[in-house]
């Protein structure tokens, strides 16, 4: 079994619940999508194809054994879209029985019914202004689980808060699940959407792409 790998690096994770955990990536290489503000189309077509038991061999050599504990190094596979890779779900299933903590981010266009249970999901619901929210597949909402996984806003305009803010409320989520509201960089306004959001009152979590403070918002590997 091989996956076209665009890269697999050690850092800290920039986003989510889990932000500022030390984290190893493995980006898969693809995505059928065309988000209008998409930070990794370096990953559509770039990548080297490796086997299953190289990768797993990659993890275990770059987090060593599982570490236990709120802030052990944890593994995220991302994109692209990694489930455009119909074997994921083995991939995944593999890194949960070497003993690690594993997340995936999904933009939510594939089904995540094949996705083991435990994986953390992190479903990126994309909204109008990404230009691809219509690529949602609604059924997904059904293989959440409550309290573990992550729904997540990347917020365009203020249209865009408005939506989202629409389009959870009408399926009661903000009770179920972590709901991330996060600006596209350099784009919405980072201080409206944190006050928009204190003046609601609404039950979300902000938050920002820490990498990309840290570092060059379009450096690689970080
Ligand atoms: S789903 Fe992700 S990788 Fe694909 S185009 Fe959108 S932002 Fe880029």
């Amino acid at each position: 079994m091989q996956f076209k790998v665009n890269e697999i690096f050690f850092s800290i994770q920039g986003e989510g619940s889990r932000a500022g955990r030390p984290c190893l990536f493995i980006r898969l290489t693809g995505c059928p999508l065309r988000c209008s503000y998409c930070d990794t189309a370096y990953a559509f077509t770039e990548g080297e194809f490796m086997t299953l038991e190289a990768i797993l061999g990659q993890v275990k050599e770059r987090l060593g054994p599982p570490q236990q504990g709120p802030n052990a190094p944890f593994v995220e596979l991302t994109g692209g879209e990694p489930l455009a890779h119909p074997q994921a779900p083995v991939l995944l299933q593999e890194l949960l029985d070497l003993g690690y903590e594993v997340a995936l981010e999904t933009a939510g266009s594939h089904a995540i019914s094949g996705v083991p249970k435990e994986v953390v999901k992190i479903v990126d619901r994309k909204t109008p202004g990404s230009g691809e929210s219509a690529r949602w597949l609604e059924a997904n909402l059904q293989h959440l689980v409550p309290g573990q996984d992550e729904l997540k806003f990347v917020l365009a305009d203020e249209a865009d808060y408005e939506w989202s803010k629409t389009w959870c409320a009408e399926r009661r989520l903000f009770e179920r699940f972590d709901i991330l509201f996060s600006p596209v960089w350099g784009k919405l306004d980072i201080r409206w959407l944190a006050e928009k959001i204190i003046a609601d009152q609404l039950p979300v979590r902000f938050q920002l792409q820490l990498h990309k403070l840290v570092w060059e918002p379009t450096q690689r590997g970080v």
